[in-house]
């Protein structure tokens, strides 16, 4: 029998333990990355020649980063490492790749997606000011390279990496002007008993909001109506705590609201999609153990489903016994099961997660006309929302087709959830009965030299 050639996309938690899992039966996957070095989102590491330490860079989680880099530096000798490689498209068992700057075919037999996740905007006044950026973005910028945002610095939005990020920024000594929270206390409490399912978690996350009060970061929590404003750059923030309106000065803000699993792949290599209510987003269907609904792909990690970088190193190496399964292999059940059990627990503590940190409920309604949705097309709520009063859109390939919406450079990456938002709430409909945008390739923006030389040689064959 020819030996399969297995690729696994994502050299972070779920794609280092995936590949350790395969490397020690003797197969030897080609994992590709687009970034230059493994970890992953989480266990980021700098370019060489930065300094700081393991425990500067990861804080609680530092022990972790050890030992997934250092079973990724085991693993070089018995994998195919493909460093700085952005897959852009997945068609007929067969990816495209950009190799460095070179454009390349890697046919695969069996496929694994550990493409991680990305940050969900949602639009307010002024977050295209410079200035304005997302919480991964300048948690990138901290961890990759040690800068931090700006001077006076607010972080604003939902979700665990809000206190998280503005715990690692004032750590490193940058100045937090607020933490601007717009989900409440009441949510956290009523999800206290989901979220006791993992209660060392729980106690760090309290912990970072302690740390900062203690240290007097401002900590608002419940607060609606964000709007940034500046001429040429952010220079004050303002927001409504129970209907009453307050500003501060600062000179960058970060913002995000919940994460988002990228999925184009799994769409490009025919996945089945279906709702998930848990992540409100349309996710790629996987069974326990991480099959897709196409024989030969599987899903591992934040790209299948938010559940955490613990969760993800498990779900690699669930996937993985996954796919020795399927190649005949003999596996212990026993290690599949107790896979199982524990990723079982983790959806426990991340319902509770997903309680105490919703999305803001009333953003679609409330957000203006003018507010530029999709930033690449320049397309704003308004022009979305005469769409679909006045061609009767009820579906977001028709919205996208007759707007433009996600049809630019991120194809709907950063801007395709603020959109549904509005085109289900314009419609009086559900994000299930809307649908989701399909993936289309390049699904992320490379050089146009490449393009050209690919359409020239695509014309020549
Ligand atoms: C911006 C951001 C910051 C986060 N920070 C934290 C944190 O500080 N603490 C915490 O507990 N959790 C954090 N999380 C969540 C945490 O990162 C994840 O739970 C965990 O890293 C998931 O591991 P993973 O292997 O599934 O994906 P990731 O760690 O995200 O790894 C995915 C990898 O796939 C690669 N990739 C994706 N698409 C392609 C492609 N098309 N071609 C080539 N390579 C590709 C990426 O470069 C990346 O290295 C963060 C998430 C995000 C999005």
């Amino acid at each position: 029998m020819n030996e399969p050639r297995i690729v696994i996309v994502g050299a972070g938690p779920a794609g280092v333990r995936a590949a350790e899992v395969l490397a020690a039966v003797g197969l030897r996957p080609v994992l590709v990355d687009e970034n230059q070095r493994a970890g992953g989102q989480i266990y980021r590491q700098p370019p060489a020649g930065f300094v700081r330490s393991a425990k500067q860079l990861y804080g609680f989680e530092s022990a972790k980063a050890d030992a997934l880099h250092h079973t990724f530096s085991q693993l070089l000798s018995h994998i195919d490492y493909r460093p700085e490689t952005l897959v852009w498209n997945c068609d007929g068992r067969q990816l495209d790749l950009l190799d460095r700057g070179q454009q390349r075919s890697l046919p695969y037999s069996h496929l694994m997606l550990c493409t991680g996740a990305i940050d969900r905007v949602l639009p307010f006044p002024g977050w295209l000011l410079p200035g304005v950026y997302t919480l991964g973005a300048a948690q990138v910028a901290l961890k990759a390279q040690g800068c931090v945002i700006g001077s006076r610095i607010v972080m604003v939005g939902s979700g665990p990496l809000l206190y998280l990020l503005a715990y690692q920024y004032a750590k490193a000594g940058a100045s937090i002007a607020a933490v601007l929270d717009t989900s409440s206390f009441s949510g956290k409490l009523q999800a206290t008993a989901d979220l006791l399912k993992q209660p060392l978690t729980l106690a760090k996350g309290l912990y970072f909001l302690a740390w900062l009060r203690c240290h007097g970061v401002k900590v608002v929590e419940g607060v609606d109506k964000i709007a940034v404003s500046g001429e040429q750059k952010v220079k004050t923030i303002s927001w409504h705590k129970n209907g009453r309106e307050q500003t501060l000065e600062c000179d960058a803000v970060a913002s995000g609201f919940g994460l988002r699993s990228e999925t184009q792949l799994a769409d490009l290599a025919g996945c089945v999609f279906e709702f998930n209510q848990l992540n409100q987003q349309w996710l790629p269907q996987r069974d326990l153990a991480g099959r897709s609904s196409v024989k030969g792909v599987y899903l591992a990690g934040d790209g299948g489903g938010i559940a955490g970088a613990d969760a993800a190193e498990l779900a690699g190496k669930r996937a993985a016994l996954a796919l020795l399964e399927d190649l005949g292999k003999t596996i212990d059940p026993r290690e599949g099961r107790r896979l199982d059990r524990a990723l079982q627990r983790i959806q426990g503590f991340r319902r509770g997660l997903e309680r105490a940190f919703p999305a803001p409920v009333a953003w679609a309604r409330e957000c203006a006309d003018e507010e530029i949705i999709c930033r690449c097309e320049e397309i704003t709520a308004g022009e979305l929302r005469r769409v679909v009063n006045h061609a009767g859109t009820v579906e977001m390939n028709r919205l996208k087709a007759l707007t433009r919406v996600g049809m630019g450079r991120c194809q709907g990456r950063v801007c395709s959830a603020a959109a549904a938002e509005i085109l289900a709430c314009s419609a009086g409909k559900s994000l299930t009965e809307i649908g989701r945008l399909r993936g289309q390739p390049p699904i992320k923006p490379f050089p146009v030299v490449v393009g050209v030389a690919l359409s020239s040689a695509r014309e020549t064959s």
